[in-house]
């Protein structure tokens, strides 16, 4: 969301004739697009911050802009630590951060041009929505991004053609929970339906999906329309109902299954990835093993496993952090191993077979592409190649995150 964020700032402020550098030294305005969902992140934005101030001392004409999760929830606080700090625009003032940075740096439009600068990438990510309304206790999310609201799709889907006559051949689409995007009769099927009637777009994938919402429209466009990549990150969280209903999660895990099992019977090649947390408040050894189970049976295709600690303003934050970090580590660790050995066993079973890939990259006679499920190949090519280009290569090897194959 972030990186979507902070490309679209970048388009604007292009038409006012700034460009994007690479050091300090060269750069008249540095803005920092800041996470609050982990502690982790906001201590590395913080320290980040401290770096930037002192070369602000050596270098006064530098201005310095906070943008994003930690400007809305910290303002005032990073106001007082980092005194050379010009400006501090929060998450729900993003789509007005490109005037008010317009403004500071007193850019002047007397020669505005029309069209942004569009990069030509091959992948594109595209924010269909913003906030959430969920509420899941653990998260930080709607405090600092504010309500759901969906955008108009009209906007959206001139963003995306304008993409793909730039040059892009896949696109992700954005959102807190795509699931429940609606503007005006336009439901998130439907809007893929539209994106995927524009011409020259090869490839459409979306991110992040919640179980509560997933409904059959979307399970049907993904299983009948080409462009439509069989991949979907699905958030289990817990396998426990105690703990999903302690995170207001909203679904049973029974229900969760079900969709799982939907998905693979509607769509057979789908890989299906998952976020899991560990150590939430009271999360018992028989709430971790039901989780542990539910890996061991689903067999994701991937996972992101955190170790839960308590964010600022979410109802879990009142909920008593019981379960030690040192448990924390195991659990998380015992997650890690399973989900590692079943990867390899999935990628295992994948050599051998053709799969079609999208040409992301090619670097040294070497074509760097992802397959319709989203996993990485490495591809040695002895002719020149197109970009933006899908081929079908040979698996040959496979390794835990990582495809190798031979072109057919
Ligand atoms: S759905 Fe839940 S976890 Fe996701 S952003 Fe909204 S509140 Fe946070």
């Amino acid at each position: 969301m972030n990186v979507c964020d902070s490309g679209m700032l970048g388009s604007t402020l292009s038409t006012y004739g700034a460009s994007q550098v690479n050091s300090l030294s060269d750069a008249d305005v540095v803005i920092l697009n800041t996470c609050s969902v982990r502690e982790q992140a906001e201590q590395k934005a913080f320290s980040y911050l401290g770096r930037v101030e002192e070369f602000k001392q050596q270098n006064p004409f530098i201005k310095i802009v906070v943008i994003g999760c930690m400007a809305e929830r910290l303002g005032q606080k990073i106001k007082k630590r980092f005194n050379n700090i010009d400006l501090i625009i929060g998450a729900r003032e993003i789509d007005n951060a490109a005037l008010k940075i317009i403004n500071l740096c007193s850019m002047s439009d007397v020669s505005k041009k029309d069209q942004p600068d569009i990069k030509s990438e091959i992948i594109r990510y595209v924010s269909i929505m913003r906030g959430c309304d969920n509420y899941c206790s653990y998260c930080v999310v709607p405090f600092v991004r504010g309500r759901e609201k969906s955008l108009d799709y009209k906007t959206i889907l001139n963003e995306c053609s304008l993409m793909v006559k730039n040059g892009a051949k896949e696109i992700m689409l954005l959102g807190q929970n795509v699931n429940s995007y609606q503007y005006e009769n336009m439901n998130f099927a439907s809007l893929i339906k539209k994106v995927a009637a524009i011409e020259n777009l090869e490839r459409i994938r979306f991110m992040t999906n919640h179980p509560k919402d997933l409904n059959d429209d979307l399970i049907n466009i993904m299983a009948t329309n080409p462009k439509v990549c069989s991949h979907i990150h699905l958030p289990m969280q817990s396998a426990s109902d105690k703990i999903l209903k302690a995170m207001n999660r909203k679904y049973t895990y029974e229900r969760y299954l079900g969709l799982i099992n939907k998905l693979r019977i509607t769509i057979p090649d789908v890989s299906i990835t998952t976020d899991i947390i560990v150590g939430f408040p009271y999360e018992t050894e028989k709430d971790f093993e039901d989780t542990l189970n539910a890996v061991k049976s689903i067999r994701f295709g991937g996972l992101y496993v955190f170790r839960y600690s308590p964010r600022p303003n979410t109802r879990a934050a009142d909920m008593i952090d019981n379960v030690p970090l040192e448990e924390k580590k195991r659990r998380h660790a015992i997650i890690l191993e399973e989900s590692n050995k079943i990867s390899i066993e999935i990628v295992s079973k994948m050599v051998g077979s053709t799969q079609q890939v999208l040409i992301e990259k090619i670097e040294n006679d070497v074509i760097e592409a992802r397959t319709r499920s989203g996993r990485k190949v490495f591809v040695e090519c002895g002719k020149e190649y197109e970009l933006g280009k899908q081929i079908n290569v040979n698996i040959k090897e496979a390794k835990i995150n990582l495809l190798f194959g031979g072109i057919i």
